[in-house]
């Protein structure tokens, strides 16, 4: 299933936005905007030079003359600042632990892995995923700005609070709160319609991420990926999490492998979840932890996990 809603521009507060892009799978991510009068913040840039474009194009429409002076990467995700240099005018901004990945994994490594893998039949899957894409053109526009821990920034006169709670998700996850709207922009912290993926984890710091968001004097919350939902849909989110820990914890402990492990799990509640393959990445990221020594690496867990995909749908 795929959770259907509306992609574009949402004023989903008072000069308070979200960009969506559905369906939400691999490398359909959202962004946000704040404004106050002309000046105004972007909340992540898009996948591509050309949707990243499209994007900004459908803002200068809606809100012509907007000076984006503040631009936020939730993370180091690619689908969250690989159109950066659109936005190279404005002062960019991620936690100092997203920078390193960035400048670590960047659209050159990721492309020429595609291209190889083209060679190889258990890459063919992956392939398809990103087929849509172009990645023609990308030059890494690094953050100016790199914090850990919080930053309050002004957008006019609305505050802004950066609340950096990985490494989770990835390395260095940040939270965007508008506490005047009661508005959360959760980066990829949040993936509604669709399986997360855990790249880095601990996952104990992603459960522990979405008590913060719970306990946070929010109402509407926009998700890394998928519709704009509230606090409900963060607690059902980190009851999978939960079960995502707690099974990979036990089943490690009886000696299954990751691939068991994955066609063990109970889906029950999650079924109706996209891109169910990654639940054989995020089982792997705990038996990672668990085994302390990079085992098993994510690269070799991504070409199978289609297969795990046919199993969920075919039973
Ligand atoms: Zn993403």
């Amino acid at each position: 299933m795929c959770a259907e809603y509306i992609g574009g521009l949402h004023e989903i507060a008072p000069s308070t936005y979200a960009y969506l892009q559905p369906n939400g799978s691999w490398g359909w991510s959202n962004a946000g905007l704040i404004r106050d009068g002309e000046e105004a913040l972007l909340v992540d840039t898009l996948f591509t030079v050309e949707l990243t474009r499209r994007m900004l194009a459908t803002i200068e429409r809606a809100l012509p003359a907007l000076d984006i002076r503040l631009v936020v990467n939730t993370h180091g995700d690619g689908d969250h600042w690989w159109g950066n240099q659109l936005v190279s005018g404005s002062t960019i901004i991620a936690s100092a632990a997203a920078v390193r990945e960035m400048r670590h994994a960047g659209p050159a490594g990721f492309t020429s892995a595609l291209e190889a893998g083209k060679a190889d039949p258990r890459f063919a899957e992956l392939a398809k995923l990103f087929a849509d894409f172009d990645f023609r053109d990308i030059a890494p526009t690094y953050p100016a700005i790199a914090f850990a821990g919080e930053l309050e920034v002004s957008v006019g006169a609305r505050t802004v609070r950066l609340i950096e709670v990985g490494p989770a998700h990835t390395e260095g996850d940040v939270l965007v709160h508008v506490p005047d709207q009661r508005v959360l922009f959760t980066g990829d912290i949040l993936f509604i319609g669709g399986h997360p993926v855990v790249h880095s984890g601990p996952v104990d710091r992603w459960i522990e991420a979405c008590d913060l968001i719970l306990d946070l004097d929010v109402k509407t919350i926009v998700p890394g990926h998928g519709p704009v939902v509230g606090k409900a849909e963060v607690a059902h989110f980190r009851d999978y999490l939960t079960r995502v820990r707690d099974h990979a914890v036990a089943a490690h402990g009886r000696g299954s492998t990751v691939i068991e492990a994955t066609r063990e799990f109970d889906l029950d509640g999650f079924a109706d979840l996209d891109d169910n393959g990654r639940l054989l990445l995020n089982i792997g990221a705990v038996y990672r932890e668990l085994n302390g020594d990079g085992t098993p690496d994510e690269r070799e867990l991504m070409p199978i996990m289609h297969e795990l995909t046919r199993h969920y749908e075919t039973r």
